[in-house]
């Protein structure tokens, strides 16, 4: 099937202090299928949420394209915001996704207005609200956020980007805030959006625990590049770089052993590393392992190819991957 959201060779440059440019996001391809629900994983500064913005046209890339239904994102503004509205952002509502002075209705009914939809606003609010699993809808319409649950204010925000009937939802960190028994409802009722509408969904994410339970494939970024990307399952029970290695080894019943501490310095995009970009707190460089398989010169040295987007393959960019995959392939 055709993506519904596409990107080929993004970068974003950034211009930091002293007049320097950072490399934000560096090389990424990806597809999202319709329907499909894909996470992407990193820590804080690995250029995630710069991806998200720049394939919801808010950060115009500085090489490589994005494509919507298989054409290029418009460049002027009306063509930006009629492709706003079937690609919707959806914030966690601690970061002011919803205004403290505007009722529920006018919550969701804003979208609808900034677009011109005027027909059955009523109707379109209501629905949008119940899909939500906030019932009976009119009941909510006067409520002001401050009045709702954490969790019933993070479905409203959902709702007013499901008023919109979108076709695909950007989630940056959608249950980042909220208590554990509310994230399982929030996640359920994203999976259940997929079901009932297809809605695709790209889920921004420091948390693979929450990709685990909700993403059909995962994506694994560290300063700016996809360095493991599959099937969530592969990608969790076998994580094969050793960044993944590390943010799953300190999950719960992780199949990776001990817990792997990262060392180092957290990304720093004004600060990318020669060579593989990870190697400064690689345990495989560390321990050994990677000279034992002859290619610790090549960590410190020889960059690693952008990986393609290969929706059903489990890709890793890796020197030591790449010798170890070869020797089992020529074994
Ligand atoms: Fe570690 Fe080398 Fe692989 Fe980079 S390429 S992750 S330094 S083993």
């Amino acid at each position: 099937e055709s993506p519904v959201l596409s990107a080929r060779g993004l970068e974003v440059d950034f211009r930091v202090r002293g007049g320097r440019r950072a490399r934000a996001v560096d090389g990424v391809n990806l597809d999202l299928a319709p329907g499909e629900i894909l996470a992407l994983a990193g820590e804080s500064g690995c250029g995630k949420t710069t991806l998200a913005r720049t394939l919801l046209g808010l950060v115009r890339p500085s090489a490589g394209t994005v494509e919507y239904a298989g054409a290029p994102l418009p460049t002027n503004s009306a063509g930006l915001k009629a492709y706003r509205r079937s690609v919707q952002l959806v914030l966690q509502d601690p970061t002011g996704a919803l205004n403290p002075r505007h009722t529920v209705y006018e919550a969701v009914a804003e979208g609808l207005r900034i677009h011109g939809i005027t027909d059955n606003e009523r109707e379109r609010v209501a629905r949008a609200l119940s899909h939500c699993g906030l019932r009976p809808a009119e009941r909510f319409f006067l409520a002001y956020p401050h009045e709702l649950s954490g969790g019933q204010r993070q479905r409203v925000v959902i709702a007013g980007a499901l008023v919109l009937e979108p076709k695909v939802i950007i989630a940056d960190e959608p249950v980042a805030s909220l208590d554990a028994s509310v994230r399982g409802e929030i996640l359920a009722l994203l999976l259940r959006l997929r079901e009932e509408f297809g809605l695709a969904a790209l889920v921004v994410t420091h948390d693979l625990g929450l990709a685990w339970s909700i993403a059909d494939r995962l994506a694994v970024m560290y300063l700016g590049r996809i360095v493991e990307s599959g099937p969530t399952e592969q990608v969790l029970t076998a994580p094969q770089h050793p960044y993944t290695r590390a943010l799953v080894s300190v999950l719960p019943d992780s199949p990776v052993g001990a817990p792997l501490v990262l060392t180092g310095e957290p990304p720093d995009v004004t600060q990318i590393p020669v060579g593989c970009r990870f190697h400064p707190r690689c345990h495989a460089l560390a321990s050994g392992a990677a000279e034992a398989a002859g290619v610790a010169m090549h960590c410190r040295r020889a960059p690693l190819p952008v990986l393609g987007a290969e929706p059903d393959r489990h890709s890793v960019a890796c020197h030591l991957h790449a010798a170890s995959s070869s020797a089992s392939g020529a074994a």
